[in-house]
């Protein structure tokens, strides 16, 4: 088929995720071909670095030789048998792998598909452990303490611990109640400094929890950096400090680590950051370097305790997925693991993590750059119009932005008025540069035409 065929094909057809349909067959999509390390190909022959890690999941690479030969090895054995009732080697030893690698408390893996779908089993299991204990003593705990502007996918149970007041107001009559503290990101909010924002909000924190924790099962949060909001970064202290609430409350800490897991932050797991051992820990995203959907919740010992017995009684948790712990998906997660390993990963990025962010601190004094924030390999660059008054830039403005790197080969995305840079994570130091140089001159070009015409 060439390109054309593609195209009214794609629109003829293809109904894609969070896009308005309406503008989107008013373009001219890409249509992605082929990839090979950090760049993407298009059906027009046009190369892009993939500056978005082609949704914040790509960790080696595209078409990576190892990882492509560990599904290959693996087709030739497999390619899915059930874990309903027996077992398989890659899940197996993936399972151990995760373990060895998560913090110290971890110990017990729950496979699924998607990161929605990891946080739904997170919440039922914090929701269930509860009433498995006690269900007299815990039949109020069931609700969820959250952060504004917290995100943690699109089913049900996760729009309704998420945060953001747009994607989620169409659904409120479908979704359960929870209770929700500011987020801490400065920038976003009236605070003077880091120091009192954080103070005032762990006393928010705190004050729900004197007089509610018998409501709430768990604190569902995503460590460190808010990101499908806008890349909220947190003052560093604060998820330690949640910790330290979360347990002088007993109530159970569920780190969401899907956006934020294997290296994305600069550490392998965010909470590494501040030492935090979560009860429950959500993966997707990047477990598997990029290559295919898997997901996983992690839970501690103890929870896991509380659901045993002998006959199938109603302690069982009563949860799975038809592809859960699939060998194909298994095998290609444990091998991109090996490879973080083999490459040292981590330290490469804290390496190219400090280039990506002096480049961008290069434009901090743009007229319409109002806050430059991030860790690791996940920025972003807030545009305004007004400085002082924090005004989004139009819209407008930004997807033109977007566009024009596009052209200058660069696929980045926004989120609303941020641009954000969450490249694949193996990215060279080069690549890294040729990536804010484009953005720079774009930025640059796009915002000078029109700097006397904002408002
Ligand atoms: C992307 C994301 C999810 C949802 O994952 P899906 O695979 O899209 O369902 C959940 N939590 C966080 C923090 C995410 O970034």
């Amino acid at each position: 088929m060439n390109n054309y065929d593609l195209v009214n094909k794609d629109l003829a057809y293809v109904w894609h995720p969070f896009t308005q349909m309406g503008v989107y067959s008013k373009t001219d999509p890409i249509i992605i071909e082929k990839g090979k390390g950090s760049y993407l190909y298009d059906t027009k022959g046009n190369r892009y670095l993939d500056g978005y890690a082609s949704l914040w999941v790509n960790a080696h690479g595209h078409r990576n030789k190892q990882l492509n030969k560990a599904i290959q090895k693996q087709l030739n054995k497999i390619s899915h048998s059930t874990l309903l009732g027996s077992s398989n080697i890659p899940s197996i030893e993936l399972a151990e792998k995760l373990i060895d690698i998560t913090p110290q408390k971890l110990t017990k893996v729950f496979y699924s598909d998607t990161g929605s779908a990891s946080v739904e089993i997170a919440i039922k299991m914090a929701y269930q452990y509860w009433k498995n204990i006690d269900k007299h003593k815990y039949s109020k705990k069931n609700k969820f303490l959250t952060l504004h502007n917290g995100y943690h996918g699109d089913t049900l149970g996760a729009v309704s611990v998420g945060g953001i007041d747009s994607f989620h107001k169409i659904f409120k009559d479908l979704i359960f109640e929870n209770i929700q503290v500011e987020s801490p990101s400065l920038y976003q909010s009236n605070y003077k400094n880091e120091d009192e924002m954080m103070q005032a909000i762990l006393k928010q924190i705190e004050t729900i929890l004197i007089s509610r924790a018998d409501e709430i099962a768990g604190f569902v949060i995503e460590p460190l950096i808010q990101g499908a909001t806008g890349l909220f970064v947190h003052p560093q202290g604060f998820l330690k400090a949640v910790e330290r609430l979360c347990r002088q409350y007993d109530i159970l800490l569920i780190c969401d680590e899907v956006a934020v897991g294997f290296g994305r932050t600069g550490e392998m797991f965010a909470c590494n950051h501040e030492d935090v051992q979560p009860d429950i820990m959500c993966l997707g995203k990047a477990i598997t370097g990029g290559y295919l959907p898997l997901a996983a919740t992690l839970t501690s010992q103890r929870i896991y305790n509380a659901f045993l017995s002998d006959r199938h009684e109603e302690k069982t948790f009563f949860h799975g997925h038809t592809y859960t712990g699939n060998q194909i998906v298994c095998s290609v997660a444990l091998e991109s693991i090996k490879l973080f390993e083999q490459q040292k990963l981590i330290s490469h990025i804290q390496k190219t993590s400090k280039i990506l962010s002096e480049k961008l601190f290069e434009l901090k004094d743009h007229k319409h750059v109002g806050d430059i924030r991030g860790r690791g390999l996940m920025f972003g660059v807030e545009l305004v119009s007004d400085k002082a008054y924090k005004t989004p830039l139009d819209i407008e403005r930004v997807e033109e932005i977007i566009s024009q790197c596009k052209t200058k080969g660069l696929m980045i995305r926004n989120l609303e008025n941020v641009i954000t840079f969450v490249p694949v994570l193996n990215m060279s130091v080069k690549e890294i540069k040729k990536m804010t140089n484009i953005f720079k001159k774009v930025l640059i070009s796009t915002l000078s035409k029109t700097n006397d015409t904002q408002h």
